[in-house]
């Protein structure tokens, strides 16, 4: 999934700008609703204050950027809209002590019922909803996603199907160990009702940020128009599709949600065989580190506030480590460094496993797992992506593989698996 947003990372351009039509006006991230404040009132008191400046530091902060939209008086963080602490936002009531920590209301977090499981032996997910989330739109939609292409006469690669099959083959195994899973979709057409024509509006908020309405041109050259239809499209494929499935999420309630995509690295839009990269890296995320630029946007302040106090954090690390784990053991390749990259921050035990904001994992609720399987466009996986799925083995470059979409299915079967308490030889291959 990262082609673009690498691209415009490697250019120092910023990816998602908070739109502020008005100056006095809350800032918000694209398409966000006006965050409900008094949503995180079942919250107060449920975490110690040492606990929730812990997370703040270790996780979802750890450049330090959120405590300068704040004020932590005792146990009493006030939250402001502006690092000038002009507009107040919520007061959030920390708890002295474990001891008069309140328990959360199980309504308030999200579906975290992990104690209901591992108690079998043959079906050692027995209870547990695992929600499986394959990335992008694809059908006609692949290539205005930018999530297509094609070297010569090979089949064309679409990350949405490959990121299905991947899918399909974790689900059987989830299944037959017991749990029960769901799909934020089954299908390559949008989840969202949205279309990008319906977008204008929030496209030109978009482009003109700063000025208002006053700073849109009055009639637009046809470069202007492409450049407001591709910022709607953007808004179409990157946020109105999120969020959509993000309230398919909520109403699913799952235990775990694994994103699912498969990677790319950087290069031309006309590739060829030559071009591709050597080797495949590998990366999960968990959510977490958030920009001052970020934290700009009121809805993602509320959205960091949800998350830490749901305290998904905990299951997201450990699935993202037990998923992690079985990807290198299958497939050996190397994680991901970005060493020259901010917004992905090593966190934990596991090379493999960075805290990332990415929209996905920022408003899914519950704990997110958003895991990237070998490079599209690299060498080392090139051939058996464009051999497509198969039964069994094939040769391919002169050695004998199976799918590496089964592969694919049977990393994250079992990282659920070992995660969830159970033996992963209960993960057969099929
Ligand atoms: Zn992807």
């Amino acid at each position: 999934m990262d082609l673009i947003v690498r691209r415009l990372a490697f250019t120092g351009i910023a990816l998602i700008l908070c739109v502020s039509p008005l100056a006095s006006r809350a800032e918000l991230s694209p398409l966000a609703p006006e965050p409900d404040w008094s949503a995180l009132d079942a919250f107060q008191e449920t975490m110690t204050r040492e606990e929730f400046v812990h997370w703040i530091n270790t996780l979802f902060c750890p450049d330090g950027s959120f405590w300068k939209f704040t004020v932590i008086n005792g146990n009493e963080v006030t939250l402001f809209g502006d690092t000038e602490h002009t507009r107040l936002l919520y007061r959030l009531r920390l708890a002295p002590d474990l001891d008069s920590q309140l328990p959360l209301r199980a309504t308030t977090v999200s579906g975290w019922k992990l104690s209901k499981a591992g108690t079998s032996t043959t079906k050692p997910l027995r209870g547990l909803v695992i929600c499986l989330d394959p990335g992008h739109i694809g059908g006609r939609w692949a290539k205005m996603e930018q999530r297509f292409f094609q070297i010569g006469s090979d089949p064309p690669v679409i990350e949405a199907n490959l990121n299905m099959l991947a899918a399909q083959h974790a689900a059987k195994l989830l299944e037959t160990a017991g749990a029960t899973v769901v799909w934020t979709k089954r299908f390559f057409e949008p989840v969202t009702a949205i279309r990008p024509a319906g977008l204008r509006e929030e496209a030109l908020a978009s482009l003109y940020p700063s000025g208002g309405p006053a700073a849109v041109p009055a009639s637009f050259s046809p470069e202007l128009e492409r450049r407001v239809g591709r910022e709607e499209e953007l808004l179409f494929y990157r946020n109105a599709e999120i969020r959509a499935r993000a309230e398919v999420v909520a109403k699913l309630n799952p235990d775990l949600t694994l994103c699912i995509h498969f990677n790319a690295d950087k290069w031309s839009s006309h590739p060829t065989r030559a071009e591709l990269i050597p080797q495949s890296r590998l990366v999960a995320f968990v959510h977490g580190n958030y920009s001052e630029e970020e934290l700009r946007c009121d809805d993602e302040k509320w959205d960091l506030l949800y998350k830490l106090l749901s305290r998904t954090s905990i299951p997201e690390a450990e699935a993202a480590e037990s998923i992690a784990k079985q990807m290198e053991a299958t497939w050996n390749f190397p994680p991901e460094s970005y060493s020259n990259w901010a917004a992905a921050r090593r966190v934990g035990a596991s090379p493999y496993v960075f805290a990332r904001n990415l929209l996905a994992n920022r408003i899914y609720h519950g704990p997110v797992v958003f895991v990237e399987g070998p490079y599209m466009n690299a060498q080392d996986s090139y051939d058996r992506i464009i051999a497509g799925d198969y039964e069994g083995t094939r040769i391919i470059g002169g050695r004998t593989y199976r799918s590496l979409f089964a592969e694919f299915g049977e990393i994250l079967a079992r990282g659920v698996t070992a995660w969830a308490g159970g033996s992963t030889s209960t993960v057969v291959k099929h």
